[in-house]
């Protein structure tokens, strides 16, 4: 594999000596209970909220690595995604002279972030039915120089899959939930689309010089296998995932980033030093713990998602309704504007994705009454 950290990472960043806060040449974190005299940052010595964070959200990490089965040394906890992906600009991304490549229709934040950074975006759009269009990208003259390629799994808005990171295992855990053997031998057809699916991802990652990112947002919600599984093969992937979405914490503004060590070392040493709030850790720390009752909420929300689909296929305005592995459903629908208008004006606020993809709606899941209101509000449109 050719791909070398250090040739695509900006020279600024490579050499930075990063600002030392008080926090981390002392570690208070890793002291326990110890009464300590703490005078080293300049802080008010009463209050609630007087200490300043621990600038590497220790005991996140240290949860998380347990339940992602992962060092804590290939975790970034960011505020927010979008704090993750404004860093791998500034980390690899030269502004006026570097490229990235985006898959759209995708998340706004890519190119948003990119325009702020002043770094190229070049476009290889999905396929018709929202595959990535695997060969368009490597054959783009971009592939050879970008420096990252944003491929956002299970896609908004589209809700669909673009990348699959181990079939195999896809395919046992599927067949283990149905009640059958871990190690069922795979129907041949079976075994060849394994195969190509391994051979492409080989491909892809072997030939890019820059980053992968794969940003998992909507992981939670599929059955498919987190590209973190694959950290160990390719040194050139970084997988996002966020707090935001399954975890019910978007007002905390937590999102990780999953990396090798040497690429988690650039994102803590560009960052700011209390990138997140004492609060959000906190609260952050209490949701993971909450593990089974996270589980039962993704439970509930699929199967919302499931019979919100079903009802609005039942609309004959409602053309189609796209298969999603996420937490909303994206429509094709007559006028998209008109119903997103009408229904906004009956205090139903969904996304209208009609300037991304022609006649679109996109509508997230949320509890059964609100799947309710939004098929009752449709109903009252049909009637009007
Ligand atoms: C919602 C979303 C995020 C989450 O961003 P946060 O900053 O963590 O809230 C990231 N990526 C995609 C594709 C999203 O849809």
């Amino acid at each position: 594999m050719k791909f070398n950290l250090e040739n695509i990472v900006r020279k600024n960043i490579w050499n930075l000596q990063p600002y030392s806060s008080a926090r981390s040449e002392f570690n208070l974190y890793g002291n326990g209970k110890k009464e300590l005299t703490l005078l080293d940052a300049n802080e008010n010595p009463k209050g609630d909220l007087n200490r300043y964070p621990d600038p590497l959200q220790s005991s996140i990490k240290e949860e998380l690595a347990k339940q992602k089965n992962i060092a804590t040394s290939q975790i970034f906890v960011g505020n927010g995604s979008d704090e993750a992906i404004d860093l791998l600009y500034r980390i690899f991304c030269e502004p006026g002279k570097d490229s990235v490549i985006t898959c759209p229709p995708t998340y706004g934040m890519y190119e948003v972030s990119a325009a702020i950074n002043n770094i190229e975006v070049v476009q290889i759009d999905l396929s018709k039915s929202f595959e990535l269009d695997l060969d368009g990208i490597m054959n783009s003259p971009a592939f050879g120089t970008s420096k990252l390629l944003w491929i956002c799994s299970p896609n908004n808005p589209t809700g669909n899959a673009l990348l699959k990171a181990d079939l195999k295992h896809d395919w046992e855990a599927q067949n283990y939930t149905r009640g059958g053997m871990m190690d069922m031998p795979f129907a041949p057809e079976f075994e060849a689309e394994m195969l190509e699916n391994q051979r492409q991802l080989d491909r892809l990652f072997g030939a890019f010089n820059g980053i992968i990112v794969v940003d998992e947002a909507y992981q939670d919600f599929t059955e498919n296998r987190s590209f973190i599984n694959r950290l160990e093969d390719y040194p050139n992937l970084v997988v996002l995932q966020t707090m935001s979405k399954a975890h019910g914490l978007a007002g905390a503004r937590v999102g990780f980033a999953f990396a090798s060590t040497e690429i988690i070392e650039l994102f803590n040493r560009t960052k700011p030093p209390y990138n997140v709030n004492e609060l959000s850790q906190k609260a952050v720390l209490a949701r993971l713990l909450q593990f089974d009752q996270t589980q039962n909420d993704i439970q509930e929300i699929i199967t919302n998602r499931d019979v919100l689909a079903e009802h609005l296929k039942s609309f004959d305005f409602i053309k189609e309704v796209y298969p999603s592995e996420a937490n909303f459903l994206l429509a094709q629908v007559e006028n998209a504007t008109e119903v997103y208008n009408y229904l906004r004006d009956n205090e139903v606020i969904i996304r209208n994705r009609s300037s991304q993809i022609a006649d679109t709606l996109r509508f997230t899941v949320g509890t059964r009454k609100e799947c309710e209101e939004v098929i009752q509000a449709l109903s009252a449109f049909k009637k009007n």
